[in-house]
């Protein structure tokens, strides 16, 4: 395979076909300037739409060999395999160039995946061979590569008209380059930041300079602060992990922020519809990376603020909570870095109430106490009152990061007289789809969490009010609990009722964002809700991402959508009849799930 831009500017494309796919190879045409001709009896609205705005040729009809006349690229994106197979053959006796939409073996030129950041685009290609592997490695860059890439290449270009204009000689004007590149990409994280005109000219003197022998070249870092305004830091609480937890301030700052730092288990609460534009920084702790070290957080912090930028620092539950929030906040402060704090539902009240668990209750628990388990369990350092702790039996003692320590804090407080028997819960991934509960006594818990195979993150629940869940199981036992389905928004009352019924709902917007993916891929998916053929190929690229298992359901309003859906390979299509309202829906899908 032979890799080639094309310039498409001002030339002749056709695509035969007017459904959803036809309709993207369209849109990827026009964004390249392509003239475009459609031929298609029946065109969706949007090609339509397309026509009338004169976007495009539109020939409401079947394909005709004469088509291709006039044409630089072809299309064949037909419903019907024959006509797609006549259009490869006659494109290929003319020796045009022919590209048959899911049919690798009948394409003389395949279309690769692309990271686009401005003029600066990142293409992976596989020969149609992997075609999993490339859809990874183009979501993995579309991470790594955040906005601030466009900005960087237009400052590089701008810089080269300079540098060429200059009179310099080749290799110095090679040296400008060099500094230009090492004073704006940082390689080890690969991030880049646009140089300011001071800066450049620094570069260009430091050329200057030298060539007249007189003075070294100006210090770069001395000029990098000039100009730059004091940006503004929220510390944001993303709630325990239901994205509906989160406040709505929270939400408002995440909409408003030009960069996003992210801890692991905050993913779950990012908007799917924040936009492609907003910077991600993830520096959680993820199976297999350490997390990134705390200083370097806060030096994030701090040169994402001192460029100027709105920034959210989300972190898991609150954001003082036993998550070191003020630590950065002193940081910002030393910095004089202006910050505010958006607090939210912290896992300690949110875990137990979707437990069931009550954390206070009148005449019974007249205290609660939050601990870290794991510090306190340290030697030297901060020690809990363990005395206090087993000496009050109307108290819940709730403990974060707890399951390893569970044996010896459960240990301790026997020491201290705690009555063994007291009721006692580990709550694993509390308020998401994953939850998990272990109930017991004091005594047995550690032996059933072992047993249970309980993982972080994962608090412990102590106390009288433990009880309270056997009949208060709201969340647990709902018919649809474990289900974390995605849906195209809008469509709230949908996803009302599925959340009623005990789902967890992921409402994406199209094109699916960054953010988005990393909500999806936050925990596994079980199943997507598709009402129509075109919301199926809008998931399509999505597919095979981390969370994607073979197992995800496509759920598939009506018929159309469900063909779609078994065409591209899904392996668990299950058909829902469109009965007009949301409830029917929720129905059929509790009656699939009673046969299985
Ligand atoms: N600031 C966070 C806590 C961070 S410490 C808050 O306010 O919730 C991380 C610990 O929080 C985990 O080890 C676990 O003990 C607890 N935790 C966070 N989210 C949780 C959840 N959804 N279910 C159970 N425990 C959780």
């Amino acid at each position: 395979m032979y890799p080639v831009m094309l310039n498409l500017q001002g030339r002749r494309c056709l695509v035969a076909g007017g459904g959803g796919v036809a309709l993207r190879k369209v849109e990827g045409l026009l964004s390249e300037g392509a003239e475009v001709l459609v031929v298609a009896p029946a065109p969706i609205q949007p090609l339509q739409e397309l026509a009338l705005r004169k976007k495009i040729q539109l020939t409401k009809r079947e394909y005709r060999t004469a088509d291709l006349k006039g044409n630089h690229l072809i299309f064949a994106a037909t419903s019907d395999r024959t006509v797609n197979q006549q259009i490869f053959e006659a494109a290929e006796k003319v020796g045009l160039w022919v590209n048959v939409a899911d049919e690798p073996t009948n394409c003389t030129f395949h279309l690769p995946a692309r990271v686009r950041r401005g003029a600066l685009q990142l293409v992976i290609a596989s020969a149609g061979e992997a075609p999993f592997v490339v859809r990874r490695l183009r979501k993995f860059l579309e991470r790594r590569f955040g906005s601030e890439w466009a900005e960087w290449a237009e400052a590089a270009a701008r810089f080269r008209s300079k540098v060429r204009e200059s009179g310099l000689s080749s290799e110095e004007q090679q040296r400008c380059f060099d500094s230009f590149f090492a004073g704006t990409v940082d390689e080890e994280r690969i991030t880049v930041r646009v140089p300011g005109v001071a800066e450049e000219e620094a570069w260009l003197r430091g050329m200057e300079k030298k060539e007249r022998g007189k003075v070294e070249p100006a210090s770069v870092s001395a000029l990098t602060e000039t100009g730059s305004e004091k940006g503004f830091v929220s510390l944001v609480g993303a709630g325990p992990g239901d994205p509906g937890l989160m406040t709505l301030r929270g939400r408002q700052r995440l909409m408003a922020a030009n960069a996003i730092v992210y801890d692991h288990l905050a993913e779950t609460a990012l908007p799917c519809d924040l936009s492609a534009e907003v910077e991600l920084h993830p520096v959680g702790k993820r199976a297999g990376h350490h997390p990134v070290p705390q200083e370097e957080i806060n030096a994030l912090l701090l040169r994402l603020a001192e460029g100027g930028k709105r920034v959210v620092r989300l972190k898991g539950g609150d954001p003082y909570v036993f998550g070191r929030g003020g630590e950065e906040a002193e940081a910002l402060a030393n910095a004089e870095v202006p910050f505010e704090v958006v607090p939210s539902v912290t896992a300690a009240v949110a875990a137990p109430a979707y437990a069931g668990i009550p954390v206070t209750h009148r005449n019974e628990v007249v205290r609660v106490t939050m601990v870290t388990a794991h510090e306190s369990a340290k030697e030297n350092g901060a020690q809990l009152r363990w005395d206090l702790l087993a000496g009050d039996a109307h108290s819940t003692l709730i403990g974060y990061m707890g399951v390893t320590s569970l044996p010896r804090v459960v240990k301790r407080l026997l020491d201290h007289g705690m009555d063994p028997e007291t009721p006692s819960a580990m709550v694993e991934r509390g308020t998401t789809s994953r939850q998990k509960v272990v109930r017991s006594t004091l005594c047995r818990l550690p032996g059933e969490v072992k047993k249970a195979g309980i993982k972080p993150p994962a608090l412990f629940v102590i106390g009288p009010s433990v009880t309270h869940a056997d009949r208060l199981d709201w969340f647990g036992s709902r018919p649809l609990f474990g289900e974390r389905i995605t849906l195209i928004a809008p469509d709230r009352k949908m996803a009302d009722e599925l959340e009623i019924n005990g789902a967890e709902v992921l409402e994406l917007t199209l094109p699916i964002s960054p953010a988005a993916r990393v909500a999806i891929d936050a925990l596994p998916l079980t199943g997507c809700l598709l009402k129509s053929a075109d919301e199926v190929d809008a998931v399509e690229d999505e597919r095979g991402g981390r969370s994607w298992g073979t197992d995800v359901v496509a759920w598939c309003l009506g018929q159309e959508t469900g063909e779609r859906a078994r065409q591209l390979g899904w392996k668990l299509v299950r058909d829902l009849e469109n009965t007009g309202t949301e409830t029917g829906v929720i129905k059929q899908i509790l009656e699939f799930r009673a046969q299985q």
